[in-house]
Formats: C-alpha cells, sequence, structure tokens
C-alpha cells in the first residue's frame, strides 16, 4: 500500500502478469452500467453471443445457453448486437 509521503519506488511495477491465468481473478462485472438479459425462450442457442463476448461471459451448459456470468460481464452490448432473434436485451443496472 502506498502511503502519502512515499517516494516513487514504494509505487508498484504496473502491467505485470504475475501468474498465468489471473484473469478470472479479476471481477470485471462492477465495471458495468448496463447488463445483458438473455430470453432464454427467444434463444436459439446459435452461439453468436457466446462466440462473440470477449469477456467469455456467457454461460452455457449441454449445448445450450443458460445465463450470463455476471461477475466478469462488462456490460460492453456486443451480445445483444450480435444475437439474430433480439434474446438479449441490455438493462440498466
Ligand atoms: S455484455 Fe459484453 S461482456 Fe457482457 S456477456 Fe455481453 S458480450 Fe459479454
Ligand atoms: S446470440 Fe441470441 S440466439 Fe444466439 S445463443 Fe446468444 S442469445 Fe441465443
Amino acid at each position: 500500500m502506498v502511503k502519502p509521503g512515499d517516494g516513487y519506488k514504494e509505487i508498484p511495477d504496473g502491467g505485470l502478469i504475475l501468474e498465468a491465468g489471473n484473469a478470472k481473478a479479476y471481477k470485471t462485472g462492477g465495471w458495468r452500467t448496463q447488463r445483458p438479459v438473455i430470453d432464454l425462450d427467444t434463444c436459439i442457442n446459435c452461439f453468436r453471443c457466446w462466440a462473440f463476448c470477449p469477456d467469455s461471459s456467457i454461460e452455457t451448459a449441454d449445448d445450450e445457453v443458460t445465463g450470463v456470468d455476471y461477475e466478469h460481464c462488462k456490460g460492453c452490448g456486443i451480445c445483444a448486437h450480435e444475437c439474430p432473434v433480439d434474446a438479449i436485451a441490455m438493462k440498466k443496472e
């Protein structure tokens, strides 16, 4: 922890990947202002949202889309934009 009065040498290095696979530990869902909500009755399981999501936040099971990982979804809206049947609505947080 850097305190007021500390010199620049106390500031930790940024941009370092300290261990492999650590992205999962960062809960980026807190960045979101809108959340995607999937209407599973309208969804045709084409998996476009899954393929386009930059955060691997579309959840699946048994070859079907089941929901969104809101701990990591940043609310970019790409999934809603790409859905061919408008099954994903972006809702305000
Ligand atoms: S809003 Fe963006 S980050 Fe969230 S599930 Fe859709 S594509 Fe992924
Ligand atoms: S893009 Fe739309 S229809 Fe395709 S899997 Fe995702 S929610 Fe379902």
